[in-house]
């Protein structure tokens, strides 16, 4: 018993250290800490999942509400009395979110707003959809990392152990707002602002943009 314990914190501890490596690296997207995963949902045009999972219960609950030739839906109208609390079945959490009456839209919007996400400002609904959705990979991947502070910037490289200046050319510490907005060598004038409604300067700015980010 003793010996399988181990072998399982062992293994467990083992992938500690695997996920802790992963990240120093950067590999995995989401999981590091700097990298805030609030943004991917907006960036990505597709609803949290834990919003969507409420969101789905909503509707299978009113759909089982609204057919009575089911078995489950007298069940619904007068529902067993609740025993255990790790049980969650569907008449609790859909009558709650029926009364609620839970709108997606509005939930991610309030989740944004009391939210600390770097650059939030530009997004007043995360449910609609980005500029710049349709451009190509290179400037849709370059827009998206001053989008969120996170990128191959020099700053970031050294702190994530790639380079050992994290330095710009102008030999300040490189982060992507130092690139955007105080650079001499490359700033945008725009602001991030622009830059999110990728106006065609801000288009034009990224495409000459000489660096790999
Ligand atoms: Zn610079």
């Amino acid at each position: 018993m003793n010996y399988r314990v181990l072998l399982h914190f062992d293994e467990v501890s083992k992938m500690i250290k695997i996920a802790v490596l992963t990240c120093q690296e950067g590999l995995v997207q989401g999981v590091c800490q700097p990298t805030r995963i609030d943004w991917l949902p907006v960036l990505a045009h597709i609803s949290p999942p834990e919003l969507r999972r409420k969101e789905a219960t909503k509707k299978m609950y009113q759909k089982l509400l609204d057919s009575p030739v089911l078995e489950i839906n007298p069940i619904l109208h007068s529902p067993p009395k609740h025993r255990l609390k790790s049980r969650k079945p569907i008449w609790s959490r859909g009558n709650q979110l029926l009364s609620q009456n839970f709108d997606i839209s509005e939930a991610w919007t309030n989740s944004w707003i009391s939210s600390d996400i770097p650059n939030k400002n530009l997004i007043t609904s995360p449910s609609v959809k980005i500029p710049g959705f349709s451009l190509p990979r290179r400037e849709w991947v370059l827009l998206n990392r001053f989008r969120t502070g996170q990128g191959r910037c020099a700053e970031l490289m050294n702190l994530w152990g790639y380079t050992k200046d994290p330095n710009c050319a102008c030999n300040v510490p490189q982060s992507m707002s130092h690139i955007l907005d105080d650079c001499p060598l490359y700033k945008f004038n725009g602001g991030i602002s622009n830059l999110h409604s990728v106006t065609p300067e801000a288009l034009n700015w990224l495409k000459a943009l000489p660096l790999r980010l």
